[in-house]
């Protein structure tokens, strides 16, 4: 039975969800938002440092040097004509953030405060103190609560619908009252976030477990750029949690146990504010050459001074304070890399349209692709609200020229029956087990360094997992709140997204962004890898392919830090 019929069904509700259905509303479509969390708790709401547009506040800036930040930054393997509409987009979307009651931090003289951010020409990171994400969190859903906005809370979404050639709906499991739901829309925008969760050591939340990317991988769809996961360079250790870039764009310091400020050998001009990338692989050499603290590096705020770091820094301070028991007034805070943001996901157009007519995707889950190999930070947030807007106005515009819905009635049924399965399976493997050893092993054989042997290996262990995934058994039988069946499902998206990655991985031949091969490949490889990678899944396993890049006015320069 089909629950409700809408026109634009958009599935998540972090920041490019709920910028999704305020645009699909605003063009005229009857919109709802299916989330698995309430959308305030979205992970969107953990985002810290800000958010970049050049509106020039703090120095020059134009779009056009974001725009080659960017693909410097990507390096070269971010979409250009992607990269100049977000560049050029974005100021227009701050401002209307801003009168939509987004109290951004401000200037002296009352203009939006900047503040600069890894690998960018210009201080043009806008933020809020460091609670961004949340403060933009909560902006949008008061934009949704004024629309009246149907919003299905704590309904897990599942399976997508594709009938007559058109995604046409969504499969659900009702969280609070238990039981198989399925909801048709006219067109269906995919916002469900990132895949953190791969890794055991990782700035993501329990939920960030890739379920968007894997209901389009099963549906036949092409995920792009699999292979490129971003680490931070200073999540705290040992939980993970991240201390914001904020804090080295405020001047804060990286050492080694030494007390040596490492950086000026690695990146003698940019130091601190080198990309994630160089920043994280430059930690990790000191580390694995004995010239860590405990497996860490220490972030030094010390001089920055006690009003500075209240004033800019209070959530992070915080967190140092709660989670290392340290306070970076007066000592320095241990810091590692750990797993981010994926640059990979569901291949869509800039406005966000999948290869699957009706079905459109935006935020962590696409990979439009502007961060290309490696993204520069504060860019993200951006890019959920710049192409959340676009991705709502097109299905919008989509539902609202074409009338039919047609889901079939065996869509419930074969969803129900798959449940059934694995509630009455009554021994087996639990979840947690398969999962832990995912997380750990991706960190060790697919982390910040890629060797040819540790992938190699970690495919066979993947393969492994695989198999015995297919045993699992989920001791809650009940209806509420089952989130033993649920971590089950997301344990299985999570395993054929470790699967694409790992396929990608192996066949990059070379070191880009956040693929770096230091023993074999240690070099950017433009005449060979200059293309995207493709993957789809063919029966059992993934199948890649490549895709060129697209270039509009930059070729690729050499590197220099
Ligand atoms: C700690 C941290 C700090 C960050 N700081 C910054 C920053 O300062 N600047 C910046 O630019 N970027 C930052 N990022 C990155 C950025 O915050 C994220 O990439 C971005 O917020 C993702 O937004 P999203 O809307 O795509 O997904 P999310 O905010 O993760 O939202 C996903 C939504 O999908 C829903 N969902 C998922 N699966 C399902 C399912 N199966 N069924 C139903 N609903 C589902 C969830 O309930 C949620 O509502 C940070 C990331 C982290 C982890």
């Amino acid at each position: 039975m089909v629950e409700a019929t809408h026109d634009v069904l958009v599935v998540g509700a972090g920041c490019a969800g709920m910028r999704a259905a305020i645009e699909a509303h605003d063009a005229g479509a009857d919109v709802a938002v299916i989330s698995k969390l309430h959308p305030t708790r979205s992970h969107s709401g953990a985002a810290e440092g800000g958010i970049n547009a050049a509106l020039g506040n703090a120095a020059d800036d134009d779009p056009e040097t974001h725009a080659f930040d960017t693909v410097k930054g990507s390096d070269y393997l971010g979409d250009q004509d992607s990269i100049e509409v977000f560049t050029r987009e974005a100021p227009e979307d701050i401002i209307q953030l801003e009168h939509w009651g987004a109290f951004f931090s401000r200037r002296e003289d009352g203009k939006l405060a900047q503040r600069p951010f890894g690998a960018a020409g210009s201080p043009r990171t806008i933020y809020a103190a460091d609670i961004t994400g949340h403060v933009l969190i909560q902006v949008l859903y008061e934009q949704l609560v004024k629309r009246d906005i149907r919003v299905y809370e704590e309904w897990f979404a599942w399976r997508l619908v594709e009938n007559d050639g058109r995604c046409q709906g969504v499969i659900c499991w009702d969280l609070m009252n238990g039981g198989v739901k399925l909801v048709a829309g006219k067109t269906v925008v995919l916002a469900t976030g990132g895949a953190g969760r791969l890794y055991r050591a990782t700035t993501n939340a329990y939920a960030c477990t890739g379920d968007g990317m894997a209901m389009a991988l099963r549906l036949g769809l092409p995920l792009k750029d699999m292979e490129f996961m971003q680490f931070h360079p200073t999540t705290l250790f040992p939980s993970g949690i991240l201390l914001t870039e904020g804090c080295r764009g405020e001047g804060a310091y990286l050492i080694n146990s030494e007390g040596e400020r490492f950086m000026q050998r690695y990146a003698p001009n940019a130091m601190e504010l080198a990309s994630r990338d160089v920043v994280s692989r430059s930690e990790q050499t000191e580390i694995d050459q004995g010239r860590g603290v405990n497996g860490s590096v220490l972030l030094d705020m010390r001089h920055l001074g006690a009003e500075k770091i209240i004033e800019r820094l209070p959530g992070s301070r915080e967190l140092s304070l709660v989670f290392a028991g340290v306070d970076p007034i007066h000592d320095p805070v241990p810091v590692r890399p750990g797993a981010h943001y994926h640059m990979g996901g569901v291949a869509t157009d800039t406005d966000g349209l999948t290869e699957l007519t009706g079905l459109y995707a935006a935020g962590e889950v696409a990979c439009v692709s502007v961060h290309g190999a490696n993204r520069l930070g504060g860019n993200s947030l951006m890019e959920t609200i710049t192409f959340g807007r676009r991705a709502g106005r097109a299905a919008a515009e989509w539902a609202q020229s074409h009338t039919t819905i047609d889901v079939p009635a065996s869509a419930v049924a074969d969803a129900e029956r798959e449940v059934r399965t694995l509630l009455d399976r009554e021994e087996g493997e639990r979840p947690w087990q398969i999962r832990d050893e995912l997380g750990s092993t991706m960190l060790e054989n697919f982390g910040v360094f890629r060797r040819e042997h540790q992938m190699a290996k970690q495919i066979e262990i993947i393969d492994g997992l695989r198999e015995r995934y297919g045993n699992v058994v989920v001791e809650d039988k009940g209806n509420v709140f089952n989130n033993d069946l649920t971590q089950a499902i997301e344990l299985g998206y999570l395993l054929d997204l470790a699967a694409c990655m790992l396929q990608a991985g192996i066949a990059r031949k070379e070191s880009r962004g956040a693929h770096s091969r230091p023993d074999d490949y240690p070099d950017r490889d433009d005449e060979n890898f200059l293309k995207h990678s493709i993957t789809r899944w063919n029966g059992d396993g993934p199948e890649l392919s490549y895709e060129e890049v697209r270039m509009t006015r930059w070729t690729p320069q050499e590197r220099k830090y």
